[in-house]
């Protein structure tokens, strides 16, 4: 599968990481939050993962 360069991951457990190298290889995500605010890194996700 083609990476995206400009997508950079290290979730592994994702169907949708480049196995041998950090990034991903969707050609879009969309970034979510699960706070009503987010103030922090911790209140963001990928929403786009999907479990191996
Ligand atoms: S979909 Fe999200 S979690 Fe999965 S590899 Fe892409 S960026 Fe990482």
């Amino acid at each position: 599968m083609d990476l995206n360069s400009s997508i950079g991951c290290v979730v592994s457990e994702c169907k949708f990481h480049s196995t041998d190298k950090d990034y991903c290889t969707l050609s879009k995500i969309q970034v979510v939050k699960h706070e009503q605010s987010a103030d922090t890194v911790e209140c963001t996700d990928c929403g786009s993962f999907e479990r191996k």
